[in-house]
């Protein structure tokens, strides 16, 4: 059987592994982007070279116009989405006082407004399926707190209690909700952190070392089967056993 996933921000890092994984185990991909379709053809080819079929679609995941065009392209082309995975995401850092109204409103937007608006979306085709599977990319963020992402933090938080509600909600439609929450996993947002913040987070990640987009990936792929019919509402951490 051949299910349709949708993988937002599928085009780099984690959401590139997912898509990757999801094809491996035989979906049918839409591979979402914002501003880079250089790097989701580039993905859709690895997914091609999986064995599965792709398509791209640049939408961005905050609007309500983009994602119900993005949506519509999906069911046009592949059909109902069976598997939607929330994974765009962004940060803005900085401290709190100097932090600016947008770069609160962006991470908002991308991060957690974005749960809102594709989950909705794509949940009456679930619950008429009855089937569905909703796995959003949270992160320890959101459950241990870092200094100068308070904006972040917030968001990754609120992925989880959104999981835990929703799951709630449509438990008995057969469809399941859950947040992976990475830790330091090495993509381009992590790059961005600069050497010796990399080296520090190492320092306190007992598996001494960042993790690989593919190690949070193969969880998705997991809680994306038949397989994890019995696991919703949960927040799975992928650390390294960083927040122990
Ligand atoms: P990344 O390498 O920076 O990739 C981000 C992806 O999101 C890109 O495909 C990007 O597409 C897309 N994107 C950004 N803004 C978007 C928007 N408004 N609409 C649609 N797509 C958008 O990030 P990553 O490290 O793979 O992170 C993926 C997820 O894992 C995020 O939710 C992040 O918070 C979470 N996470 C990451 C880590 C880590 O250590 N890397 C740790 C914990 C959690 P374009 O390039 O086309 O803009």
């Amino acid at each position: 059987m051949s299910r349709v996933a949708l993988v937002t921000g599928g085009s780099r890092g984690i959401g590139r592994a997912i898509a990757v994984e999801l094809a491996r185990t035989g979906h049918r991909v839409a591979i979402n982007y914002a501003r880079r379709p250089d790097a989701a053809e580039a993905t859709a080819g690895l997914v091609t070279e999986a064995g599965g079929t792709a398509i791209t679609i640049q939408a961005d995941v905050g609007d309500d116009d983009d994602v119900a065009a993005m949506v519509e392209t999906v069911i046009t082309e592949l059909g109902p989405v069976e598997v939607l995975v929330n994974n765009a995401g962004i940060t803005r850092d900085g401290l709190l006082l100097r932090m600016s109204s947008a770069d609160w409103d962006d991470v908002m937007s991308t991060n957690l407004r974005s749960l809102y608006l594709c989950s909705k979306s794509v949940l009456r085709a679930m619950v008429r399926a009855r089937w569905g599977r909703i796995i959003s990319i949270g992160s320890v963020s959101g459950i241990a707190g870092n200094p100068g992402q308070t904006n972040y933090a917030a968001t990754k938080a609120g992925v989880i209690g959104f999981t835990k509600s929703l799951a709630k909600e449509v438990g008995s439609r057969g469809i399941t909700v859950n947040a992976v929450a990475p830790g330091f996993v090495e993509t381009e947002l992590t790059a961005e952190l600069g050497e010796e913040t990399a080296a520090a987070a190492v320092n306190s990640i007992a598996l001494g070392r960042l993790g690989r987009p593919a190690e949070v990936a193969s969880l998705v792929g997991y809680l994306a089967s038949d397989a994890a019919a019995y696991i919703t509402g949960q927040a799975i951490v992928v650390d390294g056993g960083l927040a122990l």
